[in-house]
């Protein structure tokens, strides 16, 4: 399988990934490991998974998207375990849909270890360069240029390339071309897709000032310490040695309307609000200025002061981030709380870049106008880490399955975040950095960060990214969950096997015999508890059970919240008859004048795959997707 073949004066690659950051390294490894010949052509070799923004990964949703990616057979949770300097679970205090973890991560070594992976996977080729160029025949792709002037063949495309598309720097009016800071912008391949007929649009995002270390009086903040019992991201992390590095705090401070008002004074030469940045910023992830507009009520804002790495000398100021002026941001920074004397190394700036609105690519990230060409990551509209990566993945199996005539990849939104994030991004578009949260799954009690492995590790294996151990463990506790479940139903157990751990804990005792099964829907009961007062010589299974830690987490959730979850199957249930009514692509909406105008146009530039993908696209209305039901069944 493996080609790398000189045509004439090309060398040809099976796929080529442009741009080596958190879409690209997945984009580029899974094909590779499945046999495909790869090359990552990226600017800067030593810039492959360089985090241009907070040095973290994970978090609400997005530690979601890094199990989903880890079961799969990706790479990201392995860089964060091996690089990560604070692990925590985060909303450990609310049900278990949406904890979610995250790790404060040594960013010179997150990105050492990124291209220590690619460097170390079979069939992947590194160049450093920049594609500039597509080329195609018949609307396929068949290779690219670049900016040193060669020429690459190849059968498919992948497209990462982040915050670079002419990409443009501001701190207040001063502007300056690059990807992100000190890095340059990729010129070119912009215009050589708009030639193709593609259509791009401007977004924003940007990031705070980083402090020196030793500047910041750490005594009188609010620490924010790792958790005490670390989880791994990663599936393949050995538990024998994880953490792999020392652990460090974090702190917290807050701003205060003194520095709202310094901030404002700022306004008149903020590229935000005098129109020089024209690109759209993350709702969710605002400036300090935009807070403070927005948010005018709010006395303060709670600012997290997060290592950038143990050797480094630098402190990301994670919540101010700021395009205004350099010594308007050094001004209301002083005023904060252990920050009197900061030393400001380098003040945030904002960053205006091309993406593709992602109606243009397909489920599978394929895009609809040229064959073999593919999107992922910052260019469809995201913004993260997390979602970038999930879409390389998505992007990179999808084209080696191309490649080897094997069926596509497409995950459901009942099946994973990721089928969320590329659902929504291909039906509904996007007009301004897309991020994920949880609130955006329907069926977030399913997709659990911690039932990944369960959801989506068949798929890793199919790949041949997962190990076949891996997956026979995995197959062997299911059936272990399974048994667990008919004996917590089944088994019933005299009051007096639980009434004395009951009453030790001020609960109502059992007057009548009862089954685990009720008895752990009670909220003050944990299973494990419930299970310790059951005789294992009598029950092997509770030993069996009680020795495997993971089972009894996954039973303990299932059995407490099954009311729920069975809810939600059903709801996925009823919405899979119109997920499985399928629509050609070559279906035309136009003369369907029955639907809305806006509907008709719509659909025909989202060409949904279903009708379940049709009722999700913004803009159609119930009656549209009745009248298309009627036209389909005729
Ligand atoms: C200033 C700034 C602030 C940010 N703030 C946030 C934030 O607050 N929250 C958040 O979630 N995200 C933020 N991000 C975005 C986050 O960095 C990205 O979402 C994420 O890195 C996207 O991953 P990616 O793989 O798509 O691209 P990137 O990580 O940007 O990597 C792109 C890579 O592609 C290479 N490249 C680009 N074009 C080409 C080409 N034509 N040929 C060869 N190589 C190419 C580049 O050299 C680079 O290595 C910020 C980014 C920046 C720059």
């Amino acid at each position: 399988m493996f080609h790398v073949k000189q045509k004439g004066n090309m060398i040809n690659f099976d796929i080529i990934v442009a741009g080596g950051g958190h879409a690209g390294i997945e984009a580029a490894a899974a094909p590779a490991k499945m046999g495909c010949s790869v090359a990552l052509i990226t600017m800067e070799k030593g810039a492959i998974g360089r985090m241009s923004c907070n040095p973290a990964i994970g978090g609400s949703a997005k530690g979601h998207l890094v199990h989903e990616i880890d079961s799969l057979g990706g790479v990201m949770g392995i860089l964060a375990d091996k690089t990560g300097i604070q692990f925590r679970t985060l909303n450990k205090s609310k049900g278990p849909a949406v904890w979610a973890g995250r790790c404060q991560s040594d960013r010179d070594l997150y990105s050492r270890a990124a291209v220590e992976e690619m460097e170390n996977t079979p069939n992947l080729t590194i160049i450093e360069d920049s594609v500039t160029e597509i080329i195609t025949e018949n609307n396929s792709i068949t290779g690219v240029r670049t900016r040193l002037g060669k020429e690459y063949s190849c059968r498919a495309f992948i497209i990462c390339s982040g915050t670079f598309l002419n990409g443009i720097m501001h701190t207040g009016r001063n502007q300056s071309t690059g990807g992100r800071f000190g890095e340059p912008p990729a010129t070119g391949l912009t215009e050589s897709l708009l030639k193709h007929g593609f259509v791009s649009g401007r977004l924003k995002t940007g990031t705070p000032p980083r402090i020196k270390k030793e500047s910041i009086d750490f005594d009188v903040l609010e620490v924010q310490p790792g958790d005490e019992n670390l989880h791994p991201f990663s599936l393949r992390t050995g538990r024998s040695k994880f953490p792999f590095l020392p652990q460090v705090n974090c702190h917290i401070t807050y701003t205060n309307e003194v520095i709202h008002g310094i901030l404002a004074k700022g306004f008149d030469q903020s590229p935000l609000f005098t129109g020089i940045i024209k690109g759209v910023g993350p709702r969710y992830c605002p400036s300090i200025e935009d807070k403070i507009v927005r948010f005018k009520d709010k006395e303060r804002h709670q600012l997290f002061l997060e290592p950038e790495g143990l050797e480094s000398d630098l402190i990301y100021l994670n919540g101010f981030s700021s395009s205004l002026p350099a010594e308007i941001q050094y001004e209301a920074l002083i005023k904060l709380k252990g920050l009197e004397n900061a030393v400001m190394v380098r003040p945030g700036y904002a960053i205006e870049y091309d993406f593709f609105p992602p109606y243009q690519i397909d489920l599978t990230l394929e895009t609809k106008l040229i064959k073999g060409l593919y999107f992922a990551g910052q260019i469809n509209g995201t913004s993260g880490y997390e979602e970038a990566a999930a879409q390389g993945f998505v992007a990179g199996i999808n084209a080696a399955l191309k490649i080897q005539k094997r069926p596509e990849f497409v995950l459901k939104r009942s099946e994973a975040y990721i089928g969320v994030l590329i659902d929504d991004l291909v039906g509904k578009s996007t007009e301004e950095p897309y991020r994920m949260f949880t609130s955006r799954a329907e069926y977030r009690l399913i997709l659990r960060q911690d039932n990944a492995d369960r959801r989506l590790l068949k798929y890793g294996y199919e790949f041949g990214l997962i190990p076949e151990e891996m997956y026979k463990e995995l197959n062997g506790r299911e059936a272990l969950i399974n048994e667990g479940k008919n004996f917590f139903k089944n088994t019933r157990f005299k009051p007096d096997q639980f009434n004395k751990y009951l009453s030790g804990m001020n609960l109502s005792l059992l007057d009548n015999s009862e089954t685990i099964d009720k008895l752990v829907k009670r909220p003050e009961l944990s299973l494990k508890e419930l299970l310790l007062q059951i005789n294992g010589d009598e029950h092997p299974i509770v030993k069996t059970i009680l020795d495997d830690e993971t089972a009894l987490e996954q039973l303990e959730i299932e059995t407490k919240y099954e009311g729920y979850i069975m809810r939600q199957y059903e709801l996925i249930e009823k919405m899979e008859k119109l997920e499985n009514t399928l629509i050609p692509l070559s279906f035309d909406y136009t003369n369907l004048n029955t639907i809305s105008k806006e509907g008709r146009e719509k659909l025909n530039r989202v060409k949904p795959r279903s009708i379940g993908q049709a009722a999700r696209i913004s803009g159609g209305t119930p009656s549209d997707i009745s009248v298309l039901l009627v036209y389909l069944k005729n």
